[in-house]
């Protein structure tokens, strides 16, 4: 019979569903139908209101209200203030949580979400359950504690940096593995050539493109910096008689951008889509992407070895990601829609030198493996009995 494993996920950005789909299909890809994967939004399907519309207040906490988010956030931050929360919190879930596991009699648990680890460990320990527990940790740089707790059985890290502040917060070394943040398989393929893909996707296949994304929710002005690269590429064309690039535009889940941009006369060649399923095909295509910092995002964009504008951040969870892309030479932090139209029209001319080195840089960074090393480790982890768990 195969083995049973339950991912919680919550669909707060576009990240943590990214990446739980990374672990799932990566465990279809690698070990057929060996293991059973389930996956679920805990808190939108499991517990009661308000709580279930936690996740939707997401994207307008930090549009509309980045104050509110940061302060939120910032919580999370102390532990002090933290842990009796959640303790507080598992109590009151502790029918809800406790029925989502009974569901889905799980083998092994695996959360990739920050707020997960405390509340069903805190039920678990309720049930008396012993089921292996596993953080997946999907941010890159800046981690907030609340995603370390030391009784899981391991916790997974992507960068040094998540490494040092696992240590901090109690894990000891033999609970921790580092090797990337989970991406989809589909990074870790050899990918075609840009122009076979851009011909593949309609696109002008000897055209440089780039890629414009705003994570998930199609958040921060995309549209301002649509238009901004698409004006000065235009202009640059018309001096040298040729389009000098080409635009894809992913606007994710907000609909109300998808729509504005799609009516709008764009001066080159241009490509509007919503929430794409394949977005690994669109930056295959592309030469570089313009995207806020998000870390799904950054990792993506590196296993694939493409150069990142990065034009903004969420305070708190993706601060670190900025200096994290300066510092390995990956790409630039600029917010300007004039000046990133400027850096684009500089790559795709004068300063292409730039862009490769950038590419070179990208592709010596990323870690298109990291989610089949994570996986293997779990099954591995699996095929063991219960006393020899770290
Ligand atoms: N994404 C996607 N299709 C889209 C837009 C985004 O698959 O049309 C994925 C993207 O590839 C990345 C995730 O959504 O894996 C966005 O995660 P990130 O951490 O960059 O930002 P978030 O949306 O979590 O703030």
């Amino acid at each position: 019979m195969s083995k049973r494993i339950l991912i919680l996920m919550s669909e707060t950005g576009g990240g943590h569903r990214a990446s739980a789909e990374a672990i799932r299909d990566t465990f279809q890809v690698r070990y057929g139908t060996q293991f059973q994967v389930d996956m679920i939004d805990l808190w939108i399907q499991h517990t009661p209101p308000p709580l279930n519309q936690i996740p939707k207040t997401y994207r307008f906490l930090v549009n509309d209200a980045p104050w509110l988010y940061k302060f939120i956030y910032d919580i999370g931050e102390k532990p002090e203030l933290l842990e009796p929360l959640m303790r507080v919190t598992a109590t009151f879930l502790l029918p809800f949580v406790r029925g989502a596991i009974e569901d889905c009699h799980p083998d092994l648990i695996v959360s990739v979400h920050p707020l997960m680890q405390q509340i069903t460990l805190e039920v678990l320990q309720h049930m008396k359950q012993v089921v292996p527990f596993i953080t997946v940790v999907t941010d890159l740089i800046t981690i907030p504690p609340v995603w370390f707790d030391p009784r899981v059985t391991l916790c997974f890290v992507p960068s040094e940096e998540g490494y040092a502040l696992a240590l901090r917060a109690g894990l000891r070394p033999s609970q921790l593995r580092q090797f990337g943040l989970p991406i989809r398989p589909a990074f870790a393929q050899k990918p075609p050539p840009k122009p076979t893909m851009r011909q593949r996707l309609g696109m002008l296949p000897d055209v440089k493109a780039v890629l414009i994304a705003g994570g998930g929710e199609g958040m921060g002005p995309v549209g301002e910096i649509a238009q901004a690269v698409a004006e000065r590429l235009a202009a640059r064309g018309q001096a040298v008689g040729q389009p000098a690039g080409q635009l894809v535009v992913i606007c994710g889940r907000n609909l109300e951008l998808q729509r504005e941009l799609s009516a709008y006369a764009w001066p080159v060649p241009t490509i509007i889509h919503g929430f794409v399923e394949n977005i690994w095909d669109w930056m295959i295509a592309s030469d570089c992407i313009i995207t806020k910092a998000g870390p799904g995002t950054i990792a993506e964009a590196c296993a694939l070895g493409l150069p990142i504008v990065l034009s903004g951040y969420i305070p708190g969870q993706e601060s670190g990601n900025v200096p994290y892309v300066l510092k390995h030479g990956v790409g630039v932090y600029v917010t300007e829609p004039w000046q990133i139209a400027e850096v684009i029209s500089g790559w795709f001319g004068p300063q292409e030198a730039i862009l490769e080195q950038f590419a070179a840089n990208a592709r010596k960074l990323g870690h298109p493996q990291a989610t089949f090393q994570i996986v293997e480790e779990i099954a591995r982890l699996l095929d063991r009995t219960g006393p020899d768990l770290p």
